[in-house]
């Protein structure tokens, strides 16, 4: 059995896990625990990460059983399994969309993803299952940080892996700077990724909500009705998010009660929050990457405003410094030149994305649409040519708030300023864009102060 499961077998201990949860039939679950692949469990429950060579969407299901087995055994290796997965892969191996793998694997280490950018990069079922796996970990343990995981993976990674104006889907997510989506079409192109990804884009309202006994957690700012019928309340959620980092609640009660109500307070939100109840401004302490907790007597038509105001900020890799990564992606310019002195400067190169609060900003590489016949269809044979150039960026300053301004009457459309080379671009949100060619990764190259120190030589 353990041969047999070298090949993809999708999420089987999953299934006869949440079998066994329904029928209570033991069989049940000797069946979910005859597809445990040990092989990949044991390190993983030992938190050792040996999941280089491993082909990712293969075993992201096998986890996604392990946390269902915990649920319905108690057994704490389900639990070790289900957990340092998560943590490996989502902290070690995503890129900025949240996405992970390349050419549908793990082929590198931890933390070694610069030479990874390419064209054939974070496959859609990964994203997708890395989702399952967090709302598992998200009810044992309700952490922030899960949260915002999720909404980093939901925003960019699942909302930009559909074509907006036709429903097409993305199997992998290119990451290749001057390349562009490759999606379905309805008849001759239809992958793993195209099944999946059906399912993805019905599954906005699910995860917005959580509750325990105190309260409801809420966890992503969309426009919604929560109804929870145990306590007879609903919770309106109006929101314009993320045109703009607020959002209105406003609570219907047949009688007046006592709940916590909590918010997440995302790791992006650095620059405070404000809060309001029924339009009288309170006093927050709130830290990124927690809650918010509003514990009262509420009241039918009770409304909380929370603000929480965006800004930039850099998502470099892991491995951002990799200087043998960032020629192959540009063979044509001369990075090694540059790093060890240019009219006696030095400089620091990384390879980084740029986000604005959680959403990463694409750079918009070409006014131009491409051809229906480069965007859709198979993903093999794509004309090189096409790619777009992509300027590097050249900063004084590591904060981009310091170098990226809105462009006016244009929401969530920003612009670089005087750091592009050869010229400044034009940034939307990843999910934005979708016919035409663009990059997420940036080449940031910044000027040290004249007589500091480089930190490594390129044969380092
Ligand atoms: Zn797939």
């Amino acid at each position: 059995m353990q041969d047999i499961l070298e090949t993809e077998f999708g999420g089987m201990n999953d299934i006869f896990a949440r079998l066994y949860e329904v029928t209570k039939d033991p069989d049940h679950l000797l069946m979910a625990k005859r597809f445990d692949h040990q092989r990949i469990f044991k390190p993983l429950a030992d938190g050792r990460d040996e999941l280089k060579g491993l082909h990712a969407n293969t075993q992201i299901p096998k986890f996604v059983g392990a946390a269902k087995e915990y649920e319905v055994t108690g057994d704490p290796y389900y639990e070790r399994i289900a957990s340092f997965a998560w943590e490996t892969i989502t902290q070690h191996r995503t890129f900025a969309t949240g996405g992970t793998s390349s050419y549908e694997h793990w082929r590198t280490g931890p933390d070694q993803l610069a030479s990874e950018i390419g064209a054939s990069t974070a496959e859609t079922c990964c994203s997708y299952n890395l989702l399952k796996l967090t709302k598992h970990l998200f009810t044992w343990n309700p952490k922030a940080r899960y949260a915002d995981y999720y909404e980093r993976a939901l925003f960019n990674a699942i909302l930009a892996s559909q074509n907006p104006e036709n429903g097409m889907m993305l199997y992998f997510c290119s990451l290749k700077p001057g390349h562009w989506k490759v999606f379905n079409t309805p008849r001759d192109a239809f992958w793993c990724c195209t099944g999946t990804g059906i399912e993805n884009h019905a599954e906005y309202g699910d995860s917005i909500y959580f509750h325990d006994d105190q309260g409801i957690y809420v966890n992503l700012f969309i426009p919604s009705e929560l109804s929870w019928q145990e306590r007879e309340i609903t919770l309106r959620q109006e929101t314009p998010f993320p045109r703009e980092g607020k959002t209105i609640l406003t609570l219907s009660t047949p009688e007046s009660q006592q709940m916590v109500l909590r918010i997440r307070v995302p790791y992006w939100a650095t620059k405070g929050v404000t809060l309001k109840i029924n339009g009288v401004e309170q006093e927050v302490d709130a830290q990124p990457q927690s809650y918010l907790r509003l514990e009262r007597i509420w009241s039918n038509n009770d409304q909380v405003e929370v603000t929480l105001p965006m800004t930039f900020h850099m998502a470099p890799l892991p491995d951002a410094d990799n200087l043998a990564s960032m020629q192959n992606l540009n063979p044509r310019k001369n990075y090694n030149v540059l790093y060890h002195a240019e009219r006696g400067h030095r400089y620091e190169l990384n390879l980084a994305a740029i986000m604005y609060g959680p959403l990463v900003l694409a750079g918009r590489l070409a006014e131009d649409k491409l051809s229906q016949d480069v965007i859709f269809g198979n993903r093999d044979a794509r004309p090189e040519d096409l790619l777009a150039e992509v300027p590097d960026l050249f900063v004084d300053e590591g904060d981009p708030n310091e170098w990226i301004v809105p462009v006016e009457d244009q929401p969530l459309t920003f612009r670089t300023q005087n750091v592009g080379r050869p010229e400044d671009v034009t940034l939307v949100p990843f999910y934005q864009i979708y016919d035409r060619p663009y990059t997420i990764y940036w080449i940031v190259i910044k000027k040290l102060q004249p007589g500091a120190k480089y930190l490594k030589t390129y044969n380092d």
